[in-house]
């Protein structure tokens, strides 16, 4: 089974209500969908938004990576051979992870269809339904309540709450309003996306930690780079503390792993460069004993199914932050998983089950 061809397509989906974090504010999901078709006529598909804050690729960067370094490349490769795919994918360029990651799961897709299997399956297959959070965007207190308090109506138990943008008192504010609005029984967990200082992290877990606002943990508190940082942060408090800016490859998820600077590991496909090497992170984190959350960039239900498929494959991976489809005003694709409230199913059909993707989207013109 040879690559014959490779396309790609941009979107651009509106959102139901501005995500805001310390790092961004996102009105629009834009995103680059890949097409990969082999010469037995199936068809894989993947996805790369551009995270310019997380990542650093931009639309034209992915494109570019896609159409003029990988797609030369890739034609004519047998998927069959998948680890010498995934090794081209590798050694041809450095970082440009969303590329990748929408080459790998293309790939994967194609691959697990040869099979006849959901790719969840393929991949291990340990779980057959994934409860997502819903993530609460940082506005005033008042305003993060009232969502926290619909999200929670709207039938999801785990919320996840983006804190770090401005002082830390606020923060704390922030949390006291939501755990008034809505009682003891949500799970809650905190994402700073690196906006703390090591100081005010530890003073601000601590002082939530005094105030049995039952915190479930706390996401990447200070800057990504800063490991040493992020140690003195999981040692000091109570709360487990997740490595996630902090870890984009395995490389990377080692140092931090050998540090002990986190108790948990967010893996994305975005950061990682795609299942390939998100498998390769989960792996050694099991080693370590760090279990790991399966996150995703703002997401159209085509990247989420491969984020979906590779964290429902293994036993270590125990927590789903999977919610961006839900928060888009269309939803482009036909197949792959499906919502129900807060769980995520999967169709028996093979590889991601994508049927097509809808005509909104816009064929690259050739250059
Ligand atoms: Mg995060």
């Amino acid at each position: 089974m040879r690559i014959q061809e490779i396309e790609t397509y941009t979107v651009k989906i509106p959102l139901k209500k501005p995500f805001k974090t310390a790092l961004r504010t996102v009105i629009e999901a834009e995103s680059v969908y890949v097409k990969v078709t082999t010469d037995n006529g199936i068809s894989g598909y993947g996805e790369a938004p551009p995270t310019h804050v997380i990542t650093g690729d931009s639309l034209h960067s992915i494109d570019y990576a896609i159409n003029q370094v990988y797609k030369p490349l890739l034609i004519g490769k047998s998927i069959d051979q998948l680890e010498e795919v995934m090794q081209i994918l590798q050694q041809a360029m450095i970082r440009n992870t969303s590329a990748k990651a929408a080459l790998d799961m293309a790939v994967y897709d194609c691959f697990a269809q040869q099979t006849g299997l959901p790719l969840y399956k393929l991949l291990g297959g340990y779980r057959d339904e994934l409860e997502t959070d819903y993530t609460v965007s940082v506005n005033e207190p008042s305003e993060m309540a009232d969502d926290a308090q619909q999200y929670i109506e709207d039938g999801f138990n785990l919320l996840k709450i983006k804190v770090g943008k401005d002082e830390i008192a606020k923060d704390i504010e922030r949390i006291k309003a939501i755990r008034e609005k809505v009682g003891d029984q949500p799970t809650i967990r905190l994402d700073a996306n690196q906006g703390w200082s090591v100081k005010e992290a530890i003073y601000a877990i601590r002082k939530m930690e005094d105030l049995n606002l039952n915190i479930e943990l706390v996401e990447q508190p200070v800057k990504y780079h800063d490991l040493k940082g992020l140690k003195q942060v999981t040692e000091q408090t109570e709360t487990l503390i997740m490595a996630d800016e902090a870890v984009f490859t395995s490389i990377d998820a080692r140092r931090v792993l050998e540090m002990g600077a986190a108790d948990l590991i967010n893996i994305k496909l975005m950061k990682a460069g795609g299942i390939h090497e998100a498998l390769k992170i989960n792996r050694l984190a099991e080693a370590f004993g760090v279990s790991c959350m399966v996150g995703s960039m703002i997401e159209t239900k085509l990247g989420i199914s491969a984020a979906a498929h590779f964290a429902a494959s293994q036993p270590n991976i125990t927590r789903f932050d999977f919610d961006a489809p839900l928060m888009l005003k269309e939803d482009l694709i036909n197949g792959g998983v499906t919502y129900e409230r807060n769980h995520i199913y999967f169709s028996k059909d093979a590889g991601l089950g994508i049927h097509s993707i809808h005509e909104q989207s816009s064929k690259r013109e050739e250059q």
